[in-house]
């Protein structure tokens, strides 16, 4: 079955461990400290591959951890970086925490993002050399790096969706209309998941319509496949309503469309109320004496929806239609994109005194167990997320605690993977 919403685990490279070493040289009776640094664990970073439509390949695959940092090594050598890990997702792949379901992020706009950072390689014990510590036997062990469990969904970024029951003829509206070529029988369920397609009407003018298979009634309660695919169209600006008017499986036109808009309507409100038109399909099949498309009419016409007559089979009225579906999204407007929804971390400031300062010329390294929680709970791709940190720093007092310790402007403040700039 195709996978459209899969939980994964990425986890950042560990860090190198600092070395602890000494410079050895003939003549040279004790050198320094000159243990270097181990290298920064990779981070897991995610990109969009718009090849990709599907989230398939991530099936077999649960867990996908960045290369690890290196150790580092004698005469300063710091250890090698690990390799980042790069996962590719298809465009649309909303990334939400998978404890909170909190969206991270929404992979939209082709931007990478960095979803675990690497950890932080240790110091080797060449920084460790201070006046009154002149053979410091101890350099600092890598960290781990960061761990989360997400969950890809995948809703397609179609302009139009298809609904309609099974076998009106949605996949070969679409595979005559666009350069997608799903799979058409005339039995239920053959498509198991949404075919995408695009359509060129005119230079410059194109649409990515999706055939969405298995609404079927009571698919909004959680029966069948249904509601699943439903998902996938909550981004259309239109729905085309592709509904059998030809009577060929024994079924009344009306009938069916309203029970896929009660469909619609209990799965989202605000799907129901997007925009719809119906393609009277089958029209090549309707027998001379039958009233079912007059009947589907006059319905549509009391509930204000347009009608286009076409047969999917023969391409009769496919052409005019999707002119006038282009020029309907000319108006529509833009698909909506979920922002990520920045919600305070819960990990709150703690005591300043619980941290562990250690002060190297300008450079303050700053250690803690809330600080680290605090650090791996915040986005720091997101403004917003930066000010509260900031704002947390400050309000712990751990500024103040600096400043007594003597910190200059333009100080060099080190947490974790972070450097910045200390300013009053
Ligand atoms: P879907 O389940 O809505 O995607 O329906 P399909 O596109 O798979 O079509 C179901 C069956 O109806 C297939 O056998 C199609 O060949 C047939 N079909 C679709 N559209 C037409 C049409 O306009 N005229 C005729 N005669 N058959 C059609
Ligand atoms: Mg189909």
């Amino acid at each position: 079955m195709f996978v459209d919403k899969v939980r994964i685990t990425v986890v950042g490279g560990r860090g190198g461990d600092g070395a602890v070493a000494f410079h050895r040289e003939k003549y040279v009776a004790s050198g320094g400290p000159d243990g270097g640094d181990g290298g920064h664990g990779g981070s897991v970073i995610l990109r969009v591959n718009d090849n990709m439509t599907t989230l398939l390949d991530f099936r077999y695959k649960r867990k996908y951890t960045a290369g690890a940092g290196l150790n580092g090594g004698s005469r300063k050598m710091s250890g090698k970086r690990g390799e980042p890990l790069v996962i590719q997702v298809p465009r649309g792949t909303v990334v939400r925490d998978a404890e909170t379901n909190q969206i991270i992020i929404d992979m939209s706009t082709g931007e990478d993002f960095v979803i675990a950072k690497g950890g932080r390689g240790g110091w080797g014990n060449q920084h460790y050399a201070t006046a009154t510590r002149q053979v410091p036997r101890f350099a600092k062990s890598g960290r781990k790096g960061e761990e989360r469990d997400i969950i890809l969904e995948l809703k397609l970024l179609a302009d139009v969706g298809l609904v309609g029951f099974p076998n009106v003829g949605k996949s070969t509206l679409l595979s005559v209309t666009s350069n997608a070529r799903p799979k058409i029988a005339n039995y239920h369920f053959t498509t198991l998941f949404p075919n995408l397609g695009v359509i060129y009407v005119d230079e410059g003018v194109s649409f990515v319509m999706a055939d969405i298979p298995g609404i079927i009634e009571g698919a909004a309660e959680g029966a069948g496949l249904g509601h699943d695919f439903l998902r996938h169209i909550d981004r259309c600006r239109l729905l085309v309503h592709v509904v059998d008017v030809s009577g060929s499986e024994g079924r009344d036109p009306v009938v069916d469309f309203d029970a896929i808009c009660a469909e619609l309507h209990d799965y989202s409100v605000d799907l129901s109320n997007r925009p719809m038109i119906v393609a009277a399909n089958k029209c090549d099949l309707l027998p001379p004496d039958s009233d079912n498309l007059e009947r589907l009419r006059e319905h549509c016409a009391e509930l204000g929806i347009e009608l286009y007559e076409i047969s999917a089979g023969t391409t009769q009225g496919t052409r005019n239609l999707m002119r006038t579906v282009a020029d309907k999204l000319r108006t529509l407007p833009p698909v909506t994109i979920y922002e990520p929804e920045y919600v305070a971390p819960v990990v709150e400031a703690g005591d300043p005194n619980a941290l562990e300062i250690e002060h190297y010329g300008s450079t303050w390294l700053i250690t803690g167990t809330w600080l680290e929680r605090l650090i791996m709970d915040i986005n720091f791709d997101d403004y917003e997320a930066r000010n509260h940190f900031d704002l947390l720093l400050r309000k712990s007092g751990l500024f103040t605690r600096l400043e007594e310790m003597g910190i200059q402007d333009g100080d060099i403040v080190d947490i974790y993977d972070m450097q910045f700039e200390y300013q009053r």
